[in-house]
């Protein structure tokens, strides 16, 4: 009986921490719009599978569904048909509430043109999800400064957006997708309207919170150069569905040596 029990309990461990290695799963991953009689396949069929801390690039052609996806797995929209089953929680089982809080506790983002709140400042963009979090003033003002601080920003704190360059501004706006520490940064195109030494800085600290705070980062990007610097593995898609998916062996083995050094410090 004890035996049996035991044999029981170690399958659903193991079942446990195999299911638990996957971050992001889609299955046959459809959204269709519909434009008057004409129907576009933006996303048509995708099967993903991306691994708990892992770092992966959605690479394509403009209008190849990138930006599609990364919403569908933000929560922002909804399949036509097939699923997006994040850390074990299918997105179309949820209620609206529970949606919303997926989007709030599970899902960072960051876009290619900041979004951040104009008439805000960086302090009041920053603390605004932990407001929907229902989180207290005085623990909201020291996480949003300590955000700040993480991505530089610590002087700029009372300034509003416009008064920042463009790679101030998504340092703000990764600064605030990180705020409820979430286990999914999304990037869709985040280095898209800055030159190329700030989106470096940019991609370095995406890289940061990936190996440091073990965030799953799925990094939509058209520069395949881009991908290749900091992504552990390349998903290519062309009309809606998967083109190629490949590892990116230099990224892989580097992050690789990281957690060696990482667990070896910890230990
Ligand atoms: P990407 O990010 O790779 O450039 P998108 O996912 O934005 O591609 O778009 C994929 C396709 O879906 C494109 O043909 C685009 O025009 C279409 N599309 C995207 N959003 C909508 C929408 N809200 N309504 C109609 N068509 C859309
Ligand atoms: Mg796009």
């Amino acid at each position: 009986m004890d035996n049996a029990a035991g044999v029981t309990h170690n399958i659903a461990e193991t079942i446990d921490s195999a299911t638990a290695l996957t971050a992001i799963r889609t299955e046959q991953l459809c959204r269709h719009y519909r434009m008057g009689d004409a129907v576009i396949r933006a996303v048509d069929g995708v099967d993903l599978a991306i691994r708990a801390g892992e770092f992966v690039a959605l690479l394509g052609s403009s209008g190849s569904g990138k930006s599609s996806v990364l919403n569908l797995i933000a929560g922002l929209d909804r399949p036509t048909s097939g699923s997006v089953v994040v850390h074990d929680r299918d997105l179309a089982k949820l209620s609206r509430d529970e949606l919303a809080g997926y989007r709030l506790h599970t899902v960072g983002m960051v876009f290619q043109s900041f979004n951040l709140i104009p008439s805000m400042t960086l302090a009041e963009n920053v603390e605004l999800p932990m407001r929907f979090a229902e989180i207290e003033r005085g623990r909201r003002d020291n996480l949003a400064r300590e955000a700040l601080m993480r991505v530089g920003l610590q002087a700029r704190m009372n300034h509003r957006p416009s008064e920042l360059s463009g790679g101030e501004q998504q340092r703000a706006a990764l600064a605030r997708a990180l705020i409820n520490r979430p286990k999914l940064l999304l990037a869709d195109e985040p280095t898209g309207n800055l030159d190329s030494r700030t989106g470096t800085e940019i991609m370095n600290m995406v890289r940061e919170f990936n190996q440091q705070l073990g965030m799953t980062v799925v990094m939509v990007t058209h520069e395949r150069a881009l991908a290749e610097r900091y992504a552990q593995r390349l998903i290519f898609l062309a009309d809606g569905k998967l083109a190629g998916d490949e590892p990116n062996p230099a990224v892989a083995a580097r992050s690789e040596e990281h957690a060696v050094k990482t667990e070896a410090r910890l230990s």
